[in-house]
């Protein structure tokens, strides 16, 4: 995480940071806690997590936990594969979705502490949510993603409606995310394993979704 633009974003918008959301340990969304800690005196919340990894938390969160968060409330939804102690914050109420390195816009987080029916079971959790919710992921992948995708399903209309998206935004120096999970439930392969369709694009008719769900995160691996 770097605090600066999360400082300047505050300063901006005259905001005072009350709470941080920690979603895994990974350095990159843990990087800056201790100083915006230290700045703001805010408060820290953060996955269960045995071997303590994650420094100056306030509040340990398992799923099913809601997290009030000023007006907000934040329903705590485990999510492993990509780490082990990985959540994402749903806010019901707002339709919205903090899925940090579990889902990405056409894409998904690999897989480094988990395995893959794991990673495939918490990709389900997040599918079942609404349609209207707006998905926040943690980064800004979305164009590889596409390019990717597209190897998989040249032929999918809701994957070229939004690789199309995606060029005009990126050439405009704008961000892609957040996107709309209903979207994504249509133009994102990884959240499709369990479509024969896509079981047919890889060879692989009559596999499980698990095992579909393996072979397109492995290429993904290699593209
Ligand atoms: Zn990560």
């Amino acid at each position: 995480m770097r605090r600066k633009p999360i400082i300047q974003a505050l300063e901006r918008e005259g905001w005072k940071l009350t709470d941080i959301l920690i979603t895994h340990h990974h350095h990159d969304h843990v990087g800056g806690v201790a100083e915006l800690k230290q700045k703001y005196g805010c408060r820290v919340v953060a996955p269960h997590d045995k071997t303590a990894k994650i420094a100056n938390v306030d509040l340990r969160a398992a799923h099913g936990d809601v997290v009030k968060v000023g007006e907000l409330l934040a329903r705590v939804l485990e999510t492993p594969g990509h780490t082990l102690d990985h959540i994402s914050y749903v806010f019901d109420s707002d339709k919205a979705l903090f899925a940090a390195d579990t889902l990405f816009s056409i894409g998904c987080g690999r897989v480094f502490e988990g395995n893959y029916p794991m990673m495939w079971d918490s990709l389900l959790k997040l599918r079942a949510l609404p349609d209207d919710f707006k998905l926040y992921c943690g980064h800004e992948y979305t164009a590889s993603n596409v390019k990717f995708a597209l190897t998989v399903e040249p032929d999918n209309p809701a994957l070229t409606a939004r690789a199309e998206e995606v060029a005009k935004l990126r050439a405009e120096n704008k961000p892609t995310i957040p996107s709309l999970l209903g979207e994504e439930k249509r133009a994102n392969v990884f959240l499709r394993a369990d479509d024969p369709a896509v079981a047919a694009k890889l060879r692989m008719k009559g596999a499980s979704a698990a095992d579909v769900f393996a072979e397109l995160r492995e290429r993904k691996n290699k593209s």
